[in-house]
């Protein structure tokens, strides 16, 4: 059985540090819609260009451009040995659509990682939160900064701040997420998917709890129960 996983919280709970650490150790397609959409608006493709007024305004893109860009990267040969999707489905529609798709298919959807982070330290931490524009990887001036200022430690990028995280918009993602995903995560309740983790705690600690669900996920499998 493979690892077919969900990370959902909202901006700022950690979503992309543990989708780094998890993508390294258990060996899964990572897909962060939010980091295919950036791809596009760099690149100005059609796709980019239909994106960037939503996504700087801190409103969800519409679903059914986004659902076709998953479908389409789902289909991708690395995601048949298991998979991560970080930051999709964010609506009903979405998760309707995408669990019609997967359902009894080895794709299915076995495990959602939900982060729960107080509402206060989101905005702390998205104000403060710096990526390397070579390799993703997140940084915290506060809590997580990089040996040298403005520069990733692992392979010498640029870091920079994403347009969107200003109080603004972070302020729409907030409201888009208590009105339109978390619904989401009570239909994933009810399927008994959803793992909480307390995303407030250090890296390491969210790190070692995600860990326990994974693990624990993966022994009850081996054992067949
Ligand atoms: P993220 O990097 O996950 O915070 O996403 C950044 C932005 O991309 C969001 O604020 C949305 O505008 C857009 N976005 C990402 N994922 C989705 C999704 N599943 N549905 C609609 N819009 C999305």
């Amino acid at each position: 059985m493979t690892l077919n996983m969900l990370i959902m919280g909202p901006a700022g709970a950690g979503k992309g540090t543990m989708s780094e650490l998890i993508e390294k150790k258990y060996n899964v397609a990572h897909i962060s819609t939010g980091d295919m959409f950036r791809s596009e608006i760099k690149n100005n493709t059609e796709l980019g260009q239909k994106a960037t007024e939503y996504i700087k305004q801190g409103l969800l893109v519409p679903d059914e451009v986004t659902i076709a860009m998953v479908l389409k990267r789902m289909s991708q040969p690395d995601c048949d040995g298991g998979y991560l999707l970080d930051g999709f489905p964010r609506s009903l529609v979405q998760a309707n659509v995408f669990d019609t798709k997967v359902i009894e298919t080895p794709k299915e959807v076995n495990i959602v990682i939900n982060l729960t982070v107080d509402k206060e330290a989101l905005f702390d931490r998205i104000e403060n939160r710096r990526i390397c524009r070579q390799c993703g990887a997140v940084y915290n001036m506060h809590t997580l900064p990089p040996k040298v200022e403005g520069v990733c430690d692992n392979c010498g990028g640029e870091l920079y701040q994403r347009a969107d995280d200003n109080r603004e918009s972070l302020e729409r993602r907030m409201q888009s997420y208590e009105e339109e995903t978390f619904p989401v995560l009570t239909h994933y309740r009810r399927l008994n998917l959803v793992h909480d983790v307390n995303a407030s705690q250090t890296i390491e600690e969210v790190w070692a709890d995600v860990q326990k669900v994974i693990d624990g996920f993966i022994a009850e499998h081996q054992e067949g129960k």
